[in-house]
């Protein structure tokens, strides 16, 4: 019996040599999570274990550099440390090396609304915020549950011009500057770097995103903490990266393939990440490419991972790594689970796709009409 897939790796110049052969399997990452002033005091039902809060939790990241591995050949080390030693069978023959782990999953908890906000795109980043890591955040958001009226504000109106938006950050009035889109469980939202945002109350979150922290905070609604202090702005980087005029991005017209018992729900694709949802009642069987790892993101549904002849069981809100080299896999649902109709499963799956032509021809294997695929392709 093979115990796990195992690949002789030679890790030169890395403290991790000792390792000869390095098990390929499926990997959990441990949640961390962050305090944040419009958060929430229970995170229940989807972290049940967080209900009853001492403080406001904002944010749980799933795969931030402070995120353990719960099991496999990293399990109790952080991924932020693990990821530059990680040799290509898990991270991908085309993933870019050196740099801090590509993809930042995080659930959003918003009790109230966020600051109104801006990211920068590499560019801008790499000019100016080397000692923040030099990379920019190009986003997606996924509606995992939301409040009747819940909303987000994405992008600006066509008529505010970089005077306009002075005046109305000056007179506290930013917000009605950007657009309204209202948040159903199941939408999603693609933001890209440049454009001014905010979340409303009232939603759980899916974040999928480029792995950066740079915020430039533009608004914030003269909120103060306990100890009475606001929050740093950042007006004038804010202003340098606000896309003004043709907005880019926004509410998602999702792509929808059903092929035998799985329906897969294609939301974006940029050169930063491809995010999509798969809902299955039954086993499936799927495949890692060897040119990138894969992210899936439990959001209803347990059961059980399976490759070669190992197993592992899954459970909603867990992030798993499915290393590049792993080959063939089966998720399969348990047929109980949970009492009621939906007894399936429902995942995302996020990756970083290695080039977008190819993307757009896997989806028109799939009969997807070039004209649709270019919804969700942005290159
Ligand atoms: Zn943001």
């Amino acid at each position: 019996m093979r115990a796990c897939v195992a690949w002789n790796v030679f890790l030169a110049n890395r403290d991790d040599r000792s390792h000869s052969s390095m098990t390929l399997c499926p990997a959990r990452l441990e949640p961390t999570f962050s305090p944040r002033p419009w958060g929430s005091f229970s995170l229940g039902p989807f972290f049940p274990e967080m209900s009853k809060l001492a403080e406001q939790i904002g944010e749980a990241w799933m795969t931030g550099s402070d995120c353990r591995f719960a099991g496999g050949p990293f399990a109790g080390r952080k991924l932020g440390e693990a990821w530059p030693a990680m040799p290509p069978e898990w991270t991908g023959t085309l993933a870019k090396r050196g740099d801090s782990f590509p993809l930042l999953v995080k659930f959003i908890f918003s009790e109230d609304k966020l600051s109104v906000q801006v990211h920068p795109d590499d560019e801008y980043a790499t000019r100016h915020e080397r000692a923040a890591g030099g990379r920019g955040k190009t986003e997606m958001w996924y509606a995992v549950q939301s409040r009747p009226g819940a909303e987000v504000l994405v992008g600006l109106h066509a008529d505010i011009t970089l005077e306009k938006f002075k005046r109305a950050i000056a007179d506290g009035t930013a917000e009605d500057c950007l657009l309204h889109v209202p948040l159903r469980a199941g939408d999603a939202v693609f933001v890209p770097a440049g454009t001014a945002h905010t979340i409303g109350a009232g939603l759980v979150l899916c974040e999928i995103q480029q792995h950066s922290d740079i915020t430039y905070r533009v608004y914030d609604y003269n909120r103060r903490d306990a100890k009475g202090k606001a929050r740093e702005l950042h007006v004038e980087k804010a202003l340098d990266v606000i896309r003004f005029g043709p907005q880019k991005g926004g509410k998602v017209d999702p792509v929808r393939v059903r092929r035998d018992s799985i329906t897969k729900t294609y939301y974006a694709a940029c050169p930063y990440f491809a995010a999509e949802k798969w809902e299955f009642g039954n086993r499936i069987e799927t495949a890692t490419s060897p040119e990138h790892f894969e992210l899936l993101i439990f959001l209803e549904g347990r059961g059980t991972l399976q490759w070669g002849a190992e197993r592992t069981e899954y459970g909603p809100a867990q992030v798993w790594m499915i290393p590049a080299a792993l080959g063939e896999y089966h998720v399969a649902p348990d047929a109980d689970a949970s009492p009621g109709p939906a007894s399936g499963t429902s995942l995302l799956r996020t990756y970083v796709p290695s080039d977008l032509a190819e993307y757009s021809h896997q989806l028109r294997e799939q009969g997807v009409s070039e004209k649709e695929s270019s919804r969700v392709i942005h290159p």
